[in-house]
């Protein structure tokens, strides 16, 4: 491990207050020996910086998928003291409520062959894939509003899902607090022509059959059986989002001074929750989120038209498990040196882990704990866990949201051929499509840690327990 940092657990590790100048508290993080042989210093670092910002409570913690990123590390979680404490872009991420859902169908995987690739051209052909990707939706600038405002609900409403899915998605796929007047009319032009699209690289709809069912009595109450062919979707608010982190960064960089805030970095650019910039930002935030749940539904219902008409099966039959929130900022509740208080979550590159009896998860989860998404990779196994109280405990109901990239997109395109990769995946049994295989190179496999030992740390540490283990069969990626 990194020199100057102690081992404090198992696979719990803790950077001490001076490791760089001006940390207010110590830094956690989760980790085995062997995802140590990849870790940068420069994400440590970048753990102990956000330790410096004003108001910040307990830790700056990170999970084992963590890696470098804008500010704050991707796999990071901070929060802040209302009053005290700061909002920060880049505690969020620039893909503001990227996330993922996890949908079941009635299927198995015998029910696919010689159908699979018939199927994933037929999911590529009904989700608009793609950086510039263009939605099937006509909405006005009107309906975007209501979008910002309702996230999902906007999508059921048009009959595009069921009151059942909302039920199933963090905050219900809508938080409150919306303020559209804080999202500038460019952020507003890149987010109308995008609503119900993936998007590119990372984001993927892909096909999973569930291979391995490690907690069969959480796995009933949440639904799925083993054998049972699901889809996962993972994407966010597109270029809308992307403004709005842009716009209200240039603004609190220069508001930095107004309120007497020194950065280690400016990247870690914030304001005072309660003040006018912070305010705008949340407000600004709240509505990237909610139109990327609108996002994520569209695309779920386009997914289960498509698995319909192939399959004969009801839409109804295909029942979402539940959808989380990996880039986001909340006010939540949490215990904290032994008094219940309210604090700013930052989650970046991080999960929601809430344990059984937190407030918040549908009610028919309340007492497992909800359901955790975490994606490995297009050749790799994605995992469905819960929450636990020691995540309450020690990470704000926080775990990892993936398994992390290890090799950046350059290096990526320089080491894998994306062709050669297809094939390869394609002898395995999973069909990979995609706008262009150089575009898969950056998203093989290898490109990423192992998904499963990332999970175990998780696992391990108690931050949530494994439920499920899923295995792709087909991909679509942008
Ligand atoms: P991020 O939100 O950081 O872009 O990605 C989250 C995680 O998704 C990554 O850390 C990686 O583990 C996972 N991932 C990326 N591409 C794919 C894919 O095609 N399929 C699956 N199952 N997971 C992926
Ligand atoms: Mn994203
Ligand atoms: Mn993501």
């Amino acid at each position: 491990m990194l020199e100057g940092i102690n081992k404090v657990g198992d696979l719990e590790w803790e950077v001490p207050i001076g490791y760089v100048p001006n940390m207010r508290v110590p830094g956690r993080f989760f980790l085995s020996p062997s995802l140590g042989e990849t870790l940068e210093e420069g994400a440590i670092r970048q753990l102990a910086n956000v330790a410096t910002l004003p108001g910040i409570v307990k830790h700056s913690l990170a999970m084992p998928d963590i890696h470098w990123g804008y500010g704050f590390p991707i796999g990071g979680v901070a929060a802040f003291d209302m009053t005290e404490g700061v909002i920060s872009p880049g505690g969020v991420g620039f893909d503001i409520n990227c996330g993922v859902r996890l949908i079941t169908t009635p299927l198995t995987e015998a029910d696919l062959s010689g159908k699979k690739r018939e199927l994933i051209e037929s999911l590529f052909a009904a989700v608009p894939t793609g950086v510039g990707a263009k939605s099937t939706l006509r909405v006005s600038n009107k309906e975007l509003s209501d979008i910002m405002v309702d996230g999902a609900r906007w999508a059921v409403e048009r009959g595009l899902g069921t009151s059942a899915d909302l039920a199933r998605c963090e905050e219900e796929g809508a938080m409150p607090g919306a303020q559209p007047e804080t999202v500038s009319a460019k952020a507003r032009q890149r987010g109308v022509p995008q609503i119900g699209t993936l998007g590119a690289g990372n984001h993927f709809l892909e096909v999973q059959v569930a291979r391995e069912i490690v907690n069969p009595e959480v796995a009933k109450a949440f639904g799925i059986s083993e054998g049972q062919v699901c889809f996962m979707v993972h994407c966010g608010s597109r270029g809308l989002g992307h403004q709005v982190a842009t716009d209200h960064i240039r603004v609190l960089e220069g508001a930095l001074s107004k309120y007497g805030i020194q950065l280690p970095d400016r990247q870690l650019a914030c304001a005072p929750i309660d003040s006018p910039e912070g305010r705008a930002y949340y407000g600004a935030m709240v509505c990237a989120a909610n139109y990327a749940w609108a996002n994520r539904q569209v695309i779920m219902h386009e997914a289960r038209k498509v698995f319909s008409q192939l399959f004969g099966i009801d839409y109804d039959e295909m029942r979402l498990i539940y959808d989380v929130a990996h880039n986001v900022a909340k006010f939540e509740r949490h215990d904290v040196d032994g008094a219940s208080m309210e604090v700013c979550v930052h989650r970046k590159g991080a999960t929601r882990a809430f344990g059984p009896g937190a407030a918040g998860i549908p009610r028919e989860y309340a007492a497992i704990g909800q359901p955790v998404i975490i994606p490995g990779s297009m050749g790799t196994s994605s995992y469905l866990l819960r929450g636990t109280s020691t995540a309450m405990e020690k990470t704000f109901g926080s775990t990892c949201h993936g398994a992390g990239r290890v090799l950046s997109r350059s290096k990526a395109k320089k080491e894998v051929r994306g062709r050669e990769l297809r094939e390869q995946l394609a002898g395995e049994g999973i069909v990979v499509r995609a706008h262009s295989d150089a575009a898969l190179a950056e998203e093989a496999p290898e490109v990423y840690k192992p998904s499963g030992e990332v999970v175990r740390v998780v696992h391990e540490a108690g931050l949530s327990d494994i439920v499920v283990r899923l295995e792709p069969l087909g991909v679509i990626k942008g």
